[in-house]
């Protein structure tokens, strides 16, 4: 796939495109979604989510690592590692539980588990701030930006 870069105005338009992202993932697919803080990474996976067929709030996980979403037409995990400095000093089964071949992985902050998550197809998706309620997202979307 190769990687589109879009602006979207809204955060129901960066929903969308999350959408549209989700149409192209399957089970095993690692979803690597770097950004700063505010700039739309739970919103982009809560559109890709609701595409799974997730039910149910989608929020960054803050006490866990992550969460696991049943009930889609795939299992989903949701993973935030902002609070992982490195894997040094980790159990090595630290993401098994959400990262597996049947699942599809969204990671919010993934720099600090890389080599980690770069064992299966890893999607990378990168959200700036533009101004305003305007975002720059950089994703390998096949249809061109709206
Ligand atoms: P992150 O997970 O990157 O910290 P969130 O998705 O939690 O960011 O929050 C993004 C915030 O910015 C939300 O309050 C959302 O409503 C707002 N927002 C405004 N414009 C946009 C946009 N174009 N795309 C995504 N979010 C937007
Ligand atoms: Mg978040």
């Amino acid at each position: 796939m190769t990687a589109s870069v879009c602006q979207t105005a809204s955060a129901a338009e960066t929903e969308a495109l999350g959408a549209g992202l989700a149409e192209q993932l399957r089970p095993g697919d690692v979803v690597l979604v770097s950004g700063d803080v505010g700039a739309g990474k739970t919103t982009l996976i809560r559109g890709a989510c609701r595409a799974l067929g997730v039910s149910g709030p989608i929020t960054s996980p803050t006490f866990t690592l992550g969460h696991r979403y049943a009930g889609g037409r795939v299992p989903v995990s949701h993973l935030d590692l902002y609070r992982l400095e490195g894997l040094e000093g980790e159990d090595p089964a630290l993401l098994d539980d959400y990262v597996d071949s049947g699942s599809v992985a969204f990671v919010e902050w993934p720099a600090a588990a890389a080599p980690r998550l770069d064992v299966r197809r890893t999607v990378r998706v990168s959200i700036s701030h533009a101004g305003g309620d305007t975002r720059t997202i950089e994703a390998p979307i096949a249809s061109a930006c709206k």
